[in-house]
């Protein structure tokens, strides 16, 4: 049985969310605490009845969006006894390097850093170029992806697609009907769907999950994953939680990763949904634990740590938008007008937001500024005296991801 995040308050009793003891490198192999399901041949193929011993991994990767859920991951971990080195942590960052836009919150590349570097672990930042407002105005082949090498600090770029060299031929070409003729291979000029369709809630699909898959492949590739060996071994460990939504409620806590090739390419790749059990409660309770500053975005009153302007916002939560960030919440709107397109699936965002109240909270005032001017440094991770932030227990309303 588990917490929904509407059940849950401070009152909740801990109880997955209690110190870990080390076993790593005790040849443990950890099961799920529900057996996972093989009622379709989608969970058929991907069935994990329980991870290899954790020191069997070559690397471990923690997908770090700076939430609350993949932070009490990567302390999970710790707490196992996973030496720093093996881990490494990996951020998607949603924007790419857009000039212009944003669609995250501006402290977010500084949290995450700040707290890998307080912890001494490897920050790998991912993205696809120009992000969120580059898919979304795309005509042609989508943008590459690319990472920063978490040593060299390096910009590395995936294997470009034949569709995407060929639409720079032509933009380098220039004939008179480029638009048309890059309509050929593809374009977007909508908003993601509210849809738990992937195909049509795309920006998790192209921001998120394909940019992971894909470094992942490209690691492989460049020969940096298997090193001398003829076999590498990655662990992908993601902070989904069942308490969240009914939809995560039914996932498998641990199973083949879609990037696993065994046989192709000698690659396995198992994934790990470490906290699938736990309550919200039992996520601050791993923060509280370890002193962790939660992202400064709970602190204001946010209960997730999503995208800035998530598809799935709330009226309160876009009614806090437009207090902190107005530029960007005009700019918004200026694209519903430009695409014919409203972000909500009936109303444009002005309507969708109507009176509701904000939901910002400025008691923080240190968080207040780190939300504004994207601040956030390594001496701000730790709090002596850890208090639950204003966004907590509010539910799960406002963003999947
Ligand atoms: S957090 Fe929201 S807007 Fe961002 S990728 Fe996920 S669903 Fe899309």
């Amino acid at each position: 049985m588990f917490i929904r995040d509407t059940e849950c308050t401070r009152d909740t009793p801990v109880t997955f969310g209690k110190q870990d003891q080390p076993v790593y490198g005790k040849c443990v192999r950890i099961s799920p605490g529900i057996d996972g399901r093989t009622d379709s041949a989608h969970f058929r193929k991907t069935y994990l009845p329980e991870l290899l011993p954790l020191e069997e991994y070559d690397r471990i990767v923690v997908l770090l969006s700076g939430g609350k859920d993949s932070v009490a991951c990567l302390y999970k971990l710790l707490e196992l006894g996973v030496p720093r080195e093996k881990i490494e942590c990996w951020h998607h960052n949603i924007d790419g390097g857009h000039p212009l836009r944003r669609m995250d919150w501006r402290c977010i590349g500084n949290y995450v850093r700040a707290l890998t570097e307080a912890e001494g672990i490897k920050l790998r930042v991912s993205y696809r170029v120009n992000g969120f407002f580059g898919e979304l105005y795309r005509i042609g082949a989508s943008e590459p992806i690319e990472w920063i090498d978490p040593v060299s600090q390096k910009v590395k770029q995936c294997r470009l697609s034949p569709n995407y060299i060929k639409c720079q031929q032509l933009r380098e070409q220039a004939p008179e009907d480029l638009e048309m003729l890059l309509k050929r291979y593809g374009y977007r000029m909508k908003f993601p769907a509210k849809s738990a369709d992937l195909s049509r809630r795309w920006c998790s699909a192209y921001l998120k999950i394909c940019v992971a898959d894909a470094v992942v492949s490209n690691l492989d590739r460049l020969g940096e994953l298997k090193k001398q060996k003829e076999q590498c071994k990655v662990l992908i460990v993601s902070g989904e939680r069942r308490g969240e939504s009914s939809g995560r409620a039914k996932y498998n806590e641990m199973e083949l990763h879609r990037t696993n090739a065994e046989r192709r390419s000698h690659r396995t790749v198992h994934q790990w949904r470490a906290v699938i059990d736990y309550s919200e409660k039992d996520v601050w309770e791993v923060l509280k634990r370890h002193h962790v500053n939660p992202h400064p975005c709970y602190r204001i009153g946010w209960n997730r740590c999503s995208c800035a302007m998530c598809i799935f916002s709330t009226p309160s939560l876009f009614a806090g938008i437009r207090e902190i960030y107005p530029e960007e919440y005009e700019a918004l709107k200026k694209d519903e007008e430009i695409l014919g397109f409203t972000l909500d699936n009936k109303k444009c965002l002005d309507d969708f937001v109507g009176d509701a109240k904000s939901c910002v909270c400025r008691k923080d005032q240190a968080a207040i500024r780190s939300i504004l001017t994207g601040s956030f440094s390594k001496r701000q991770i730790f709090v002596k005296n850890w208090r639950y932030p204003a966004g907590a227990f509010h539910g799960a309303k406002g963003g999947p991801c």
